[in-house]
C-alpha cells in the first residue's frame, strides 16, 4: 500500500486468472464509472462505491460491502490492496468483498444477476419484504445512516 493511501492508480490483476484487468467505462446518467474487467474469465472488480453506482442501488450494494464480516473467508486476496476477501452470498449472488478496502469482485454473470435483483426489488419491494424480512431490516439500517 502506498503511504498516501491512494491505491487506485495503475492496472490490477484478476484475482482468479492473475492477468491484468482491462479498464472499462460504464456510462451512467451521472458521472461515468470506471470498472476493471478480466478479458479471460469475465469477472469484474469494483472499487468502493463503484458497485452502488453500477447497480443503481446504494442500499443493496452497502448491504454486501459494509458488513463483509458476515461472509465466510474466501480463497482470494484483494487485487487492489492485498487484503483478505470474504465471500457473501445473498439471493444466490456470490460476492467477494475485501475486508480492508471494501472493493468488490463479481464473477461473470453475477453483476447481471445483481442488477436483475435490484430491478425486481425496486418494482416489487412490498411482497419481497415479507419473504425476506431479515434482509430488509438490514437494508433499512443502512439507509438510516
Ligand atoms: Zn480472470
Ligand atoms: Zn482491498
Amino acid at each position: 500500500m502506498s503511504p498516501s493511501g491512494d491505491d487506485r492508480e495503475g492496472p490490477i490483476d484478476c484475482p482468479r486468472c492473475a492477468i491484468p484487468l482491462k479498464e472499462e467505462t460504464v456510462e451512467r446518467l451521472g458521472p461515468d464509472v470506471r470498472i476493471d474487467v478480466c478479458s479471460k474469465c469475465g469477472g469484474t472488480w469494483y472499487d468502493r462505491g463503484e458497485l452502488a453506482a453500477v447497480i443503481k442501488d446504494r442500499r443493496i450494494a452497502n448491504a454486501f460491502t459494509e458488513e463483509p464480516i458476515k461472509g465466510i473467508m474466501g480463497p482470494m486476496a484483494c487485487p487492489r490492496c492485498g487484503g483478505r476477501m470474504r465471500v457473501r452470498e445473498d439471493w444466490g449472488v456470490e460476492v467477494d468483498v475485501c475486508t480492508s478496502c471494501k472493493g468488490v469482485w463479481l464473477d461473470l454473470g453475477e453483476t447481471k444477476a445483481l442488477e436483475a435483483k435490484v430491478e425486481r426489488t425496486l418494482e416489487d419491494e412490498g411482497p419481497l419484504r415479507k419473504q425476506e424480512p431479515a434482509f430488509y431490516r438490514a437494508l433499512d439500517e443502512f439507509s438510516d445512516q
